[in-house]
């Protein structure tokens, strides 16, 4: 028992391991399978296999740099996505103290202080000056 943690570690010598990408194939293996629960359907069990069977291939891979690549090209496609979801988080955490504007200029998001009534802003990345309402 006692060199049970270095077998662990000698089997995952110049393997991949987990990533941005495991941890997301994770999440959606388990939202599969817990829809699967209730719906029961042969596709989607099969779906679910095959995000398991991919998530473990990865994980357990040799060829690090073309699973390296992989994440890579997973990052590109989701930075819309986790950045759209990481400012809905900023938004939730500070909604006591800030409210959210879009620049009408650049369509940036402008973080401000709660100030009730009309402001005008500066937009730190155009620098237009921008008339801002805060009601509430
Ligand atoms: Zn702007």
């Amino acid at each position: 028992m006692p060199n049970w943690k270095d077998k662990m570690i000698r089997m995952m010598y110049g393997r991949y391991g987990a990533d941005t990408l495991y941890a997301f194939l994770q999440v959606l293996f388990w939202i599969v399978f817990v829809v699967n629960l209730f719906v029961r359907s042969s596709i989607l069990s099969l779906f679910s296999s095959l995000i398991l069977v991919w998530m473990l291939f990865r994980f357990f891979s040799r060829n690090i740099e073309k699973r390296r690549k992989e994440n890579e090209c997973f990052l590109r496609i989701s930075k819309p996505m986790r950045s759209f979801i990481s400012l809905q988080k900023m938004r939730w955490r500070e909604r006591k103290n800030k409210r959210f504007r879009r620049c009408p200029y650049c369509k940036t998001i402008l973080r401000l202080p709660i100030k009730k009534g009309v402001h005008v802003a500066s937009c730190p990345k155009c620098h237009h000056d921008v008339k801002v309402h805060i009601w509430w």
